[in-house]
């Protein structure tokens, strides 16, 4: 393997609002809570809900996958994901780019370095104050009760899942690329494809039942090359939205911006 130089990274900070009620859970402690059967993950010491980086990149991966048409070789757990084996399979074609992005598994032959990161997103102080004033029983959240039909008894099931409401705001994400050849710049459209992906499906449980629609909002990209790494610097203003950033030629502007705030070689 050959050694790793880091030219720089990229960095787009965006909002997510919970466009309708959202769900990601968090561990089954349901009956100790009012019957709730399905509490939110929630941050221990503020009792918050987030969003866990991995949901969302997990997510972003995912839709990437299935768009790309890529084998689903790889069981983690209760998951199948696309994974390249080899290096040959990982740098075919001018390099797999999952794999790339998204990286490859501890276990699979060591192939090159994960270019995206995601992390953690919080509320956003405005909607961590409005969701404070709710009354419910599990705090900045709400119940919604959907019954479970049995088909062959008619029976009606309730399960009580714990949402946060729509309209709730979460941010800035923090998606940080990370640039080790020049191959990476264009690798960058598969983040903002992913994006969009997400937006058009859903993020956390029950998206096929009317939870989990989001939207990303107030987009910044900003820029460190290793040159002048304390130096930070703007792509052009705020983009409102992901579809705004996505156009052919602001994302050929974004490239070209980026070769420039991060020379390699
Ligand atoms: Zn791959």
């Amino acid at each position: 393997m050959s050694d790793i130089k880091l030219y720089g990274r990229i960095f787009i900070k965006t909002n997510i609002e919970a466009v309708t009620g959202l769900h990601i859970g968090g561990s089954s402690v349901g009956l100790e809570i009012g019957g709730v059967d399905k509490v939110v993950i929630r941050n221990p010491l503020t009792k918050q809900p987030y969003i866990p980086g991995s949901s969302l990149r997990g997510k972003m991966r995912s839709q990437i996958e299935k768009t790309l048409g890529l084998r689903q070789n790889n069981k983690i757990g209760q998951v199948t994901i696309h994974t390249c084996k080899k290096p040959e399979d990982y740098n075919a074609n001018g390099g797999c780019p999952v794999c790339h992005v998204f990286g490859v598994p501890g276990e699979v032959e060591a192939t090159g370095s994960t270019l995206l990161v995601v992390r953690d997103v919080a509320l956003t102080p405005e909607s961590a104050n409005d969701l404070g004033k709710l009354k419910a029983d599990l705090p900045f959240a709400e119940l919604k009760t959907e019954v479970a039909i049995d088909r062959v008894t008619s029976a009606a099931t309730p399960r009580t899942l714990e949402r946060v409401p729509a309209g709730a705001i979460f941010g800035p994400a923090e998606f940080v690329f990370s640039i080790y050849e020049r191959a990476d710049f264009a690798r960058l459209q598969y983040v903002l494809e992913a994006l969009q992906l997400v937006e058009d499906d859903y993020l956390g449980g029950a998206g096929s039942r009317g939870s989990g629609k989001v939207k990303f909002a107030n987009l910044h990209v900003t820029a460190r090359g290793s040159k002048s790494y304390a130096d930070e610097k703007q792509f052009e203003t705020e983009f409102a939205s992901v579809q705004a950033l996505n156009q052919k030629q602001k994302f050929d502007d974004l490239i070209k911006w980026a070769q420039d705030a991060i020379p390699v070689g």
